[in-house]
């Protein structure tokens, strides 16, 4: 049951320097590696799970057009009569071309980052249409919303799923619209899908939960299971660079008629559209990346303080530190070991959850040596000689909260990643799938919650660990696969 808005932040901040324009809006379609689909395969028991069997879902999903000619395209892997627009950012940013071909120096490969290989450096693709952003409401519920068979009603918000403690079946969801409540009888299942977050809140609401946080709560419990015990996500340590390139910065007339025609500095994916997968020492699996680099704009600015929510101490070192014209990379490490949790504030539906993201916090420190390691790798892009001529030069903020440690020393840059870092906004694993309750699963391997009839979860909280990819297309495959599943099981081919 998926009801509500999209009421995703889209920010536009217009400057000088590289890219010249930001805008924080979810668009890059990323489905991560086989390896991590055969690794869930393996968790859940259940081979259906694994790359080879996923990617029909992916492909069936897509409406993928090469907008960027330039851009690798590996064609088995795409589809073209799916709904969700996929497709380059028109024209490329002119430090795309500088990032790739840094890269090339570097000996990486330039690759379609979905297709055969995703190591390497690459075009991103997006979800964006005529420039703007293309979300799953508009690929996949407005084109249908004629249906005699569906109702969406925006505006209404789930409180509680009401579940028959006796045979544990679900039998209705309690929802709220214009300050009245309803009840929605169930006739066959219901499937949630209120992301990594409000999922595990509406279960552990509705007495779906770890038995003492229900009790402390005061909730009766109707089964007891790991819902927000293990949130993981991935995490982004940003880094600044000066260098003597500025993009020539046209007038923002000539720039809103591009923007109507669907294309330019002021549309979606600017400057996001170009990225590379590295994989460091710790990773064995050859064509495994344990560590994403994204060029941007730098993040050293009001924007990036609230994106990056630095507090005053750190923002105040930043902008005593201020480079004209800087650019920035984005370090993302991609396979998290760090977990934290999801809890209920109190019983009351309307009230946020407690989100505790819990970064850096595992118990070997492999997470910020991981990114650590790829922050060294960034820094060697940084050296290849197309870098060297526009003068690009690393410009690490002197924090006070670091000057204990030697600039520029590993133990530094330790201080560096805890101070500056953040999860990656791409929460999962708060309702994980598995096989087995007793080791934290909340659903199995057909997305049913473990104990409760007729009861399906199906979003970013069941992807069990962060894969080397974005959450959003994973979701997008994950609800092509249930209805294909649902399909079967209730016999609704014809
Ligand atoms: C700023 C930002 C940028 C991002 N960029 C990217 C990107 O570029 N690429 C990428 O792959 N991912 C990106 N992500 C992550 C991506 O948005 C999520 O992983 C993805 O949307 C998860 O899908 P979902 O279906 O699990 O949940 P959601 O997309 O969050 O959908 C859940 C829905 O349930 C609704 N809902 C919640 N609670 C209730 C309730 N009680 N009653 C009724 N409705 C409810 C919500 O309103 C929402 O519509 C980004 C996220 C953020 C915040």
């Amino acid at each position: 049951m998926k009801i509500g808005s999209e009421d995703r932040q889209c920010v536009v901040h217009r400057g000088k320097g590289i890219g010249g324009t930001s805008l924080i809006n979810q668009l890059i379609y990323s489905r991560g590696n086989p390896t991590d689909y055969d690794t869930w395969a393996e968790i859940v028991g259940d081979p259906s799970w694994r790359y080879e069997n996923v990617l029909e879902f992916f492909k069936k999903s897509e409406d993928f057009h090469k907008t960027n000619p330039d851009a690798p395209v590996d064609w088995e892997y795409h589809g073209r009569d799916g709904n969700l627009y996929t497709n380059f950012h028109i024209p490329p940013s002119n430090f795309t071309k500088l990032f790739l071909q840094a890269n090339k120096e570097f000996g990486k490969n330039i690759t379609d980052y979905n297709g055969k290989e995703q190591l390497g450096a690459t075009i991103l693709q997006l979800n964006t249409k005529a420039g703007k952003r293309f979300d799953q409401a508009s690929a996949f519920i407005k084109p249908l919303t004629m249906r005699h068979n569906l109702i969406v009603s925006e505006g209404s918000y789930a409180i509680k799923i009401e579940i028959n403690t006796n045979t544990k079946t679900t039998t209705s969801v309690l929802f709220t619209k214009n300050k009245k409540t309803y009840r929605a009888k169930v006739n066959l299942e219901v499937v949630l899908s209120a992301g990594a977050i409000s999922s595990p809140q509406l279960l552990m609401l509705s007495g779906i939960g770890p038995k003492n946080h229900l009790k402390i709560k005061h909730i009766p419990l109707i089964q007891d299971l790991e819902v927000g015990s293990r949130l993981k996500d991935h995490i982004f340590c940003p880094l600044t660079f000066s260098s003597n390139l500025t993009s020539p910065e046209e007038a923002l007339t000539q720039e809103i008629k591009e923007y109507i025609r669907g294309f330019g500095d002021l549309t979606a994916g600017n400057p996001l559209d170009a990225a590379g997968w590295y994989k460091t020492d710790f990773e064995k699996n050859p064509s495994y990346p344990d560590i994403e680099i994204i060029p941007t704009t730098s993040a050293e600015t009001e924007l990036g303080r609230k994106f990056l929510s630095w507090n005053q101490e750190t923002w105040n070192d930043i902008n005593n530190n201020k480079v004209n014209d800087p650019f920035g990379l984005s370090v993302v490490l991609l396979r998290t070991k760090s977990a934290g949790s999801v809890r209920l504030k109190n019983g009351n539906p309307y009230n946020y959850p407690d989100i505790d993201s819990n970064p850096l916090s595992d118990v070997k420190s492999k997470d910020i040596k991981t990114l650590y390691q790829g922050i060294k790798l960034a820094l060697k892009v940084i050296e290849m000689p197309t870098f060297r001529k526009i003068d690009a030069k690393l410009r690490v903020t002197r924090l006070n909260a670091c000057s204990n440690f030697r600039y520029l020393s590993n133990r530094f840059w330790y201080c560096y990643i805890r101070h500056m870092s953040i999860p990656a906004f791409h929460p999962v694993g708060t309702c994980p799938s598995g096989r087995d309750p007793g080791e934290a699963a909340v659903v199995n391997g057909n997305l049913n919650v473990f104990g409760v009839k007729n009861l399906r979860v199906a979003d970013a909280s069941v992807i069990p660990f962060t894969f080397s990819g974005h959450p959003n297309a994973i979701c997008t495959m994950i609800g092509e696969k249930l209805s294909e599943a649902i399909k079967i099981d209730y016999k609704i081919y014809s």
